[in-house]
């Protein structure tokens, strides 16, 4: 079964094919989400994989071509600004993308039982736990309740930021984005086997929540990000690759 997964006959990435099959699975399943951003940036979904038909297609197994660790914020939706449908991405949301002991667990359930071949952070400009930890830091108050664990989970991310002279919010963001691709394959042995092995890559995306546009800022193996969306010449502003 193609990671394209498309049905029913929809044009889809598979017109790249003779192309998409010189490239890794990882490689592959990075292009696959750029197109998809692409078409929800243009105003040009196709909803792929979301008909009765597919649904029922997928019931007796999943093959999710990549994970998405992403914000849980409500304006982040994975398989809208990806244009994906049902069985293709196994999502992982928690406010600020923070990645504690369930998180790396179910990214490891994805990457070594699923087979998936890519990790993708999702984080984004005005990240709401990512100002809530800059506030704390700057007031020296803790949250209360359970809203400290995320606080203190963005932190590191802060003090980074602060060892690098970067004190705007979106660029504090990119660097707690990278921290979090560090902290998955930091965390996860299990991850950055699959990594070292070539069968998985991480990339850490932020998007912005007015243009719908992701950018790469960080990616393990490095020259992941750097691919073109295969067969869409068109596709330059949101897949040209930030230095990582
Ligand atoms: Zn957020």
């Amino acid at each position: 079964m193609s990671h394209t997964g498309s049905s029913g006959g929809q044009p889809g990435p598979q017109r790249t094919t003779d192309r998409a099959t010189a490239l890794s699975e990882p490689t592959r399943a990075y292009a696959e989400l750029v197109a998809g951003n692409r078409r929800f940036v243009d105003g040009a979904p196709r909803h792929p994989n979301q008909d009765a038909g597919h649904r029922a297609a997928v019931a007796d197994g999943q093959h999710p071509f990549a994970v998405i660790v992403g914000c849980s914020d409500s304006r982040l939706a994975a398989e809208i600004i990806f244009d994906r449908g049902l069985g293709d991405l196994f999502v992982v949301r928690t406010a600020g993308h923070t990645a504690g002991p369930e998180v790396l667990g179910s990214v490891e359930y994805a990457v070594t039982v699923l087979g998936t071949p890519l990790v993708v952070v999702l984080g984004h400009d005005s990240c709401g736990a990512v100002q809530a930890a800059r506030e704390s830091a700057a007031t020296g108050t803790a949250p209360s309740g359970h809203l400290r664990a995320v606080v203190d989970a963005v932190l590191p991310s802060l003090r980074r930021a602060a060892a690098e002279g970067v004190d705007d919010i979106d660029g504090i963001v990119d660097i707690h984005i990278a921290q979090t691709v560090e902290t998955l394959l930091g965390q996860s042995p299990v991850l950055a086997d699959a990594v070292a092995r070539g069968r998985c890559a991480v990339v850490g995306v932020s998007y912005r929540l007015a243009a719908g546009a992701v950018r790469p800022v960080a990616a393990v193996p490095a020259d992941l990000a750097t691919l073109e969306t295969p067969g869409s010449p068109e596709s330059t502003d949101p897949a040209t690759p930030a230095t990582v």
